[in-house]
């Protein structure tokens, strides 16, 4: 009888701890990674401050950019692809450089079915709307959504290799636009609340991704026929600064938010 008690005892703190270890690993799964600051990149710290592999471990989607800025990241399922300046993608190597990235795993709690959105700002609408409705504005976001495009206006970068030149003026000399018509393929969106601006970019930031992985880009505008769209809520963050010497030259304070928003939201 003793023995069948501290049997059943036993069995119930194995499933207390097991029970412990699914929410834990619930509430890691729910966890923005971010690497760097916005602010920081902005004012030109663009040197690598982890590896891709390294990046890989802490999530599966999410997007940034790659080190002198040297294209645009798309991560998804696990993937890490570099959208180059000609807006054609390659998976990158898991050596290369990262200055400022933001990746979590998707869960996609949430989701919705969006038709015939004829802009960027009519998207960033529904998705405020969406998340304003079931969840609040003051958390992070992580979106994927999957669809076909009548067109999507995007832009990429080469490398540019400086420590003290800001993103502003380094992007003024690489950055490339295209476009990719009737296309189908996924949006990683990235929601940032108001008070956070600095870490990252406040409101919205889209990159893109097409099906076969052949093309993609930041995104600044494009008409998409429909969407589905999977919403995760985030509500913790591991923020992995520069750990160089070269961090603490700049003035973290004086980077103008302007710039920031014209850099990752502007629609040149
Ligand atoms: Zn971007």
């Amino acid at each position: 009888m003793d023995m069948l008690l501290s049997e059943k005892n036993s069995r119930i703190i194995t499933f207390a701890q097991k029970g412990e270890v699914t929410e834990k690993t619930m509430r890691d799964t729910l966890k923005m990674y971010q690497v760097s600051t916005l602010q920081a990149l902005s004012l030109g710290h663009t040197r690598s401050v982890i590896e891709v592999s390294e990046l890989k471990k802490n999530g599966d989607t999410g997007l940034g950019t790659f080190e002198g800025v040297d294209g645009e990241m798309i991560m998804l399922d696990g993937h890490c692809y570099r959208a180059m300046e000609n807006g054609i993608v390659q998976e990158a190597p898991d050596q290369m450089g990262v200055p400022f990235a933001s990746v979590s795993y998707l869960a996609g709690r949430r989701s919705y079915d969006f038709t015939d959105i004829q802009n960027i700002e009519t998207l960033k609408n529904h998705l405020n709307n969406c998340i304003e409705r079931d969840f609040g504005l003051n958390s992070m976001h992580m979106v994927r959504i999957d669809g076909s495009f009548d067109v999507v206006h995007a832009r990429s970068e080469s490398a540019f290799h400086a420590i003290h030149i800001s993103l502003k003026d380094m992007l003024s000399k690489t950055q490339k636009s295209f476009h990719f018509e009737n296309v189908t393929g996924s949006l990683v969106c990235v929601y940032y609340p108001d008070y956070m601006d600095g870490i990252n970019a406040a409101g919205w930031h889209f990159h893109f991704i097409s099906d076969d992985h052949t093309m993609g880009g930041h995104v600044f505008e494009l008409i998409m026929k429909q969407g589905h769209a999977r919403v995760d809520k985030i509500s913790r963050i591991e923020l992995q600064l520069p750990s160089d010497a070269v961090f603490d030259t700049y003035m973290l304070k004086s980077a103008s938010e302007d710039d920031i928003k014209k850099v990752e939201q502007g629609t040149e």
